[in-house]
């Protein structure tokens, strides 16, 4: 698909054969597992050229997922900022609620192209396992998720959506009982019999030829938004920004714009309690490089290589590593990756809410509150397109617990500016 996609192929759009991105990424996997990995890369390098599965998946983009996703210009929160506008790529509003189904989609009907009877894959939170429960069901094919015991109690709501969808929901009972051991078990369960299932990853993340495959599947967001804006307003955006976990929504976005020079990208990654504290996931400002989860990328480590513990307010975006594309994107200096706490993500989500009547997630809050910071930065007449990755409705109980609100009117909001909305959030964090 890199070939009929992305058309305008940048050099950093790669990766080579082997699968590397620079010096990053690869495949560094058992013996076993990488003759099954290049299966799965032999596969999809074919099935990619095929056009009566492009066909296939663009209809269900279009019939099932509601693609192309909108973008609306948020003006009401580019008026209190009072900088740049600021451009929302409504990611939100796909079926299931971001930006997973896309890559779900691809990759459930590449298992269903190679002859798979079931898709296997863990989760934490539980947003990868529901879109790809989801896909599965739609194309009819068995679905088991690998989930720790610990996040099975701690994410009921994402459990019984699983369930509901006709996934069968495995709880890990081994080692810490949470993601690293779904790891685990989920590689251990597809070693044996890699021939009837197929390893579905969620980002672009993992052996090749995951990190290119999950990139081709969500850069129908960038080459969607990209249209848009050339359609709607006329011209590039000055700024693209989007939240950084493993990294697929932000690259489906980036890719379709690495070779605009004028338009400055920017990857936001969580800084949670504060990069100067260990509660945070920014991979790209603290980590080194290294050999993670079957591939080569900077990632959060102690000094015997293993990862550490991370922390994010976003389940979706803790996580030690970062796709290796954008390693290589930040060592050729073309993409800009900084950080936003979990506070000032809250502020964004607050924020959006209120003055746009846009409840997003968490993960994609931090991305807003960048894309706040640069609009004052840049100034007026500049315009930003955010990447808008998922909708909040799983984080509401949360923030309302943890962050309440004190009362504001929306009205007072446009009177008195951002700033000032933000004074009035509590500061019980
Ligand atoms: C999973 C998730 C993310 C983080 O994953 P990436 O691969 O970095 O895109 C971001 N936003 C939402 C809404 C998610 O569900």
């Amino acid at each position: 698909m890199s070939n009929l996609i992305n058309e305008k192929i940048n050099t950093a759009n790669m990766p080579d054969s082997k699968g590397y991105f620079g010096e990053f990424g690869g495949s560094f996997v058992p013996e076993k597992l990488k003759m099954v990995m290049d299966d799965v890369a032999a596969a999809y390098e074919k099935i990619s050229r095929d056009p009566t599965f492009l066909e296939e998946l663009k209809l269900l983009n279009e019939t099932y997922t509601g693609r192309p996703s909108p973008i609306y210009h948020a003006k009401r929160l580019s008026a209190a900022v009072g900088g740049a506008e600021i451009y929302l790529k409504r990611e939100d509003l796909n079926h299931t609620g971001a930006h997973k189904i896309n890559h779900a989609l691809g990759e459930v009907l590449l298992a269903k192209r190679m002859g798979k009877k079931k898709v296997i894959a863990e989760t934490g939170a539980g947003q990868h396992g529901v879109a790809l429960a989801t896909a599965a069901a739609l194309l009819g094919l068995d679905c088991d998720i690998y989930m720790g015991e610990v996040d099975v109690k701690k994410e009921a709501p994402n459990v019984s959506r699983m369930k509901i969808l006709g996934a069968k929901v495995i709880s890990v009972t081994r080692g810490t009982r949470t993601l690293k051991d779904a790891v685990d078990a989920a590689f251990e369960a597809y070693l044996e019999d890699p021939v009837n299932q197929i390893y579905c990853i969620g980002s672009v993340v993992g052996p090749h030829p995951f990190p290119e495959m999950v990139r081709d599947f969500q850069s129908v967001i960038g080459i969607e938004a990209r249209e848009q804006m050339l359609k709607s307003e006329g011209s590039l955006p000055d700024a693209i920004v989007a939240c950084v976990g493993g990294g697929s929504n932000a690259i489906g976005l980036f890719s379709a714009f690495l070779d605009d020079k004028n338009v400055k990208i920017y990857g936001v990654e969580p800084a949670g309690k504060g990069l100067d504290t260990n509660m945070h996931a920014a991979s790209m400002e603290k980590g080194k490089k290294g050999i993670l989860h079957g591939f080569k990328c900077y990632f959060i480590q102690d000094e015997n290589g293993e990862p550490l513990p991370v922390y994010s307010i976003a389940s979706g975006l803790d996580y030690p590593g970062v796709g290796p594309q954008h390693c290589y994107l930040h060592d050729l200096k073309r993409v800009n990756y900084v950080s936003i706490t979990d506070r000032e993500a809250v502020e964004a989500f607050y924020a959006l809410s209120r003055m746009e009547g846009i409840i997003p997630a968490l993960e994609s809050s931090h991305a807003v509150s960048y894309a706040v910071k640069l609009a004052k930065e840049i100034g007026k007449g500049k315009k930003i397109l955010v990447n808008l990755s998922g909708r909040g409705d799983k984080d509401i109980d949360f923030v309302m617990e943890n962050y309440p609100i004190s009362e504001y009117e929306p009205e007072d909001v446009m009177k008195d500016g951002y700033d000032e909305f933000l004074s009035h959030i509590s500061s019980k964090a």
